[in-house]
């Protein structure tokens, strides 16, 4: 299986990243001051097929592959990976609304969403906790042809700058687990619902919030797949964010190396430029190799994913090493900068804070074990 990029994909990954270095990376710090993203920017980045172009052309999409979406998702997190979240909860979320919402709902938003007048956030966590995600209460009350949703989503990425949500709720008992969850999709100017921002250590720009939901009703053509599948058939669609969010904590980790290559052959110390020490090359040369090796792992799994193979264990092996590893990097690239990287006027401060936040959201390392290891152990008993 080869991932080396094709003319077209090549084409994209050029387009992006100019769109990148003119139009995101200027305004990386001033959106964490501003608190949202730009909606020019996503509607620009839509107009530009750069939002979920994996989606079919019916839907507004390019029908592209995952793998020109991981250069894409690539490509502007470079810039500022807040900008990338864009991405990535486009393509989470249009792959859910494309598998599983009805003709008529997919046709009303996946076309919004790929253009970048829309924004949809994903719901699972819960205040009681987000790692034993079947584990969820926010009710779903079955009446006529509609439901009532009634309880708390919490931690949601972008939620109050969204216009919709797809939400995971409980139409079972407790008792049947992962079979008694549904997904709904939810425009968050639905009466009853509402929002409370987090103050947050990063990622300041997206936001997170807590959803309240106060007896919401959800017509029954907003339910995404059969009753009782929403966790079984609808999470299978983590697999590709987990790939893509790899790639968008690296490409963060990698514009701080760019940096920091290029500062080292100014800054002076002991009348030379400091690059002349191996001492301060050699960890930047070990942040690249790292770097390197997980791009191929991102790029490898999205290829999976293209040949309709396998993929869950490898995407979660991105979903833990990248977040990790990025921060190592990135802390590195801060300590190099001497006392100039301990400012807040320097991205690498910002960059660290916002990649440790990937850490955790989307599951943290333990789960993408316990992924890992599920699955090794099914292998290894057939
Ligand atoms: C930046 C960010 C963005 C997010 N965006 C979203 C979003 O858009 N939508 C959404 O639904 N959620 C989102 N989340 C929530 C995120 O998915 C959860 O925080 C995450 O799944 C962990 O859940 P928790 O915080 O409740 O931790 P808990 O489940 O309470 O876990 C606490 C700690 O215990 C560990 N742990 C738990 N169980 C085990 C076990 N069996 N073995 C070993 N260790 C274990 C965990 O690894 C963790 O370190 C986001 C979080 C962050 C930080």
């Amino acid at each position: 299986m080869s991932f080396i990029f094709d003319d077209e994909q090549l084409a994209f990954q050029e387009s992006a990243r100019r769109f990148s270095r003119e139009k995101v990376a200027p305004l990386y710090q001033q959106r964490e001051r501003d608190g949202f993203i730009d909606r020019a920017l996503v509607k620009e980045m839509g107009a530009l097929g750069f939002i979920a172009p994996e989606m079919p052309e019916d839907l507004g999409g390019m029908a592209a592959s995952s793998l020109t979406s991981g250069i894409i998702a690539e490509a502007i997190s470079h810039g500022d990976i807040n900008v990338g979240y864009i991405n990535i909860l486009s393509s989470l979320n249009c792959k859910i609304l494309a598998s599983y919402a009805s003709p008529e709902l997919k046709q009303e938003w996946v076309p919004k969403v790929v253009s970048g007048h829309a924004i949809c956030a994903i719901a699972l966590t819960e205040p009681r906790g987000g790692s034993d995600a079947a584990n969820l209460s926010l009710s779903a009350r079955r009446d006529g042809n509609r439901y009532i949703l009634k309880g708390e989503k919490s931690s949601i990425s972008m939620a109050d700058q969204a216009d919709i949500v797809v939400v995971f709720a409980r139409t079972g008992t407790v008792e049947s687990g992962a079979h008694g969850v549904s997904a709904f999709l939810v425009p968050m100017n639905t009466p009853g619902v509402s929002t409370l921002r987090f103050t947050d250590l990063g990622s300041k720009a997206i936001g997170r919030s807590s959803i309240f939901f106060d007896d919401v009703v959800v017509p029954l053509e907003n339910r995404l797949a059969d009753e009782g599948k929403g966790f079984v058939q609808v999470m299978q669609g983590f697999d590709f964010s987990r790939a893509l969010i790899g790639l968008q904590v690296i490409a963060s980790a990698q514009a701080s190396l760019d940096e920091t290559w290029a500062y080292i052959q100014e800054r002076q110390a002991f009348g030379a430029p400091i690059s002349k020490n191996q001492g301060v090359t050699f960890p930047l040369a070990e942040g690249e190799t790292m770097l390197e090796a997980i791009r191929q792992l991102c790029y490898r799994t999205l290829s999976l994913k293209d040949a309709n193979l396998p993929h869950t264990s490898e995407a979660a092996m991105c979903k833990w090493l990248a977040p990790k590893t990025s921060v190592d990097v990135i802390h590195q690239c801060l300590i190099t900068h001497g006392h100039y990287g301990w400012s807040l006027d320097m991205p690498h401060q910002q960059r660290m804070r916002d990649v440790m936040g990937l850490e955790i959201g989307d599951g943290t390392a333990q789960i993408m074990k316990m992924i890992i290891s599920r699955e090794k152990l099914r292998q290894a008993k057939s």
